[in-house]
This record gives C-alpha cells, sequence and structure tokens, in this order.
C-alpha cells in the first residue's frame, strides 16, 4: 500500500513538473520574441537623468527621450544605472546597447564608440558661492579649487588651468556638496545641469556664472560593431523630430521649444 501511494506521489508531482516547464518554457518563448534596448545612464545628472524622491522611476529628457526612439523602433526599453566613467566600458563590453547620459559626443569618445546624430546642444558653466567675487570667468579658476565629475568634459576642461586643483567626485550632486561644504571654490559642470540644481535645490549661497565656456553637442553612443542600431536610432530621432514629439519632451524639460 505505502509503496502504492509513494509511486502515485511521484507519478502527481511528475506531472507537476511537467507543467511548470512547460509553462517556463511559454514563458521565455514571450521574453524571446519582445526586443529589449539595454541603456546605460549615470541617473545623477538632473534635468537629463535622475530618480523620483523614492529612487524608483527614472524620468529626464533623457529617458524620455529614448523611451521615445524605442517606442519609435519597437524596443522594450530596459535602464541600467552606472557610473558616468563605466558607460562607455560597458557599451564595450556588451552589457549595454546604447548609451544616453548627457553624454558630449567629442573625438577621444568616438575612437571608442559611435554617437548618433546630436540631440541636444550645450555647454559647460561654472557655480561659485554667492559672495564670491574673486571667480568671474574661467580664466580666475587659475590656482583655485574646483570640483567637476570624474570622466567629464568638465574634468578634461579644467585640467587645462594652469595651477588648479581639481577635484573630482562620482556624481554631480558630490560636486554641489563640495561647494555648499567650502571645501572648493568653484564647481564646472554642463550649464543645463548647473541651473536645474539652483531653481530646484532652493539653493540661495551660490551662483552661476553667465560664461559659456565650450558648445557641446549631446548625442546617444552606441558600439562600433553595432552600425544597424546606430542607424535605426537616427531614423528614430528624425521621426521624433518630425512628428513634435522632440518638441513635447524638449518644452516638458526646458519650458521652451528647442528652435
Ligand atoms: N556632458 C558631459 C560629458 O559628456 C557630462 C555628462 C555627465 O556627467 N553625465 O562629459
Amino acid at each position: 500500500m505505502a509503496k502504492k501511494l509513494l509511486v502515485l506521489c511521484m507519478a502527481a508531482l511528475m506531472a507537476v513538473a511537467a507543467l511548470v516547464a512547460g509553462c517556463g518554457g511559454d514563458q521565455q518563448k514571450a521574453a524571446e520574441g519582445e526586443k529589449v534596448l539595454k541603456v546605460g545612464v549615470n541617473a545623477d545628472f538632473a534635468p537629463f537623468e535622475f530618480q523620483d524622491e523614492n529612487g524608483k522611476e527614472y524620468q529626464g529628457f533623457d529617458m524620455d527621450l529614448i523611451r521615445a526612439v524605442g517606442e519609435e523602433m519597437g524596443y522594450k526599453v530596459e535602464i541600467n544605472n552606472l557610473n558616468f566613467d563605466g558607460l562607455i566600458p560597458a557599451l564595450e563590453a556588451g552589457n549595454i546597447d546604447v548609451c544616453i547620459s548627457g553624454m558630449t559626443i567629442n573625438e577621444e569618445r568616438k575612437q571608442k564608440v559611435n554617437f548618433s546624430d546630436p540631440y541636444y546642444k550645450s555647454g559647460l558653466s561654472i557655480i561659485v558661492a554667492k559672495d564670491n567675487d574673486y571667480i568671474k570667468k574661467f580664466e580666475d579658476l587659475q590656482g583655485k579649487k574646483v570640483a567637476v565629475q570624474i570622466g567629464t568634459t568638465s574634468a578634461a576642461e579644467v585640467k587645462k588651468i594652469k595651477d588648479v586643483d581639481v577635484k573630482e567626485f562620482n556624481s554631480s550632486a558630490d560636486t554641489f556638496m563640495e561647494l555648499r561644504a567650502k571645501g572648493v571654490d568653484a564647481v564646472v559642470n554642463d550649464r543645463p545641469v548647473n541651473d536645474y540644481y539652483i531653481m530646484k535645490s532652493g539653493e540661495t549661497n551660490v551662483k552661476a556664472l553667465p560664461d559659456l565656456l565650450t558648445s557641446e553637442d549631446y548625442g546617444i553612443a552606441v558600439s562600433k560593431k553595432n552600425e544597424e542600431l546606430l542607424k535605426e536610432i537616427n531614423t528614430a530621432l528624425k521621426k521624433l523630430h518630425e512628428n513634435g514629439k522632440y518638441d513635447e519632451i524638449f518644452t516638458k524639460w526646458f519650458g521652451t521649444t528647442s528652435k
């Protein structure tokens, strides 16, 4: 009797196992059918990419843009939050498909990755304490302590200044914190990010200087091995410009139109 029961139990177990395996198989097939675009970002760069107060939802101009690009291309967008200086290596290693992170198109990066058509015009500006009267322009940073984010165009530009004492941080939020703590004389960062910080943080003890140090274009980076994907992205970007979606996203984040 016990033996019979055991056989019955085993049969039932096997049937359940087969069912579960079957389900798993189907689920896998559904997932395979869905095209996923793995996007790398450094989500600490408002208003381009940042997380909401609960640290969950990714939002910002870049996030809306890449979701619209993905939708246009028929891909589900999956966001991966990485350090800024880890984005190009992740693309090269094939861990992500594209990177959108307020990333400036420049010659050095073009050696390693391809860039989409430019999608945003930016440049660098300086933030100092409100009562600072000795830094008015880029040249005044000579011999001063300046905070920048690691691996950025700001870091590269500031390092060109004579006798400058550069302090490098993982995120722009950390550079602002250092200025607040009076650990540095100035922060150099992308102007829209500096402006957004001053507007949103309610910080009244700092000011942005009007000097724009560089003119830079942001692009979506793609691995050099993935020419086809680059074409698809450029086609999608063009479509979004034509159908007004790009302008809609631009106005949402910057309050003006892109033209
Ligand atoms: N635009 C700058 C760069 O490409 C900064 C980008 C960033 O910090 N996300 O280096």
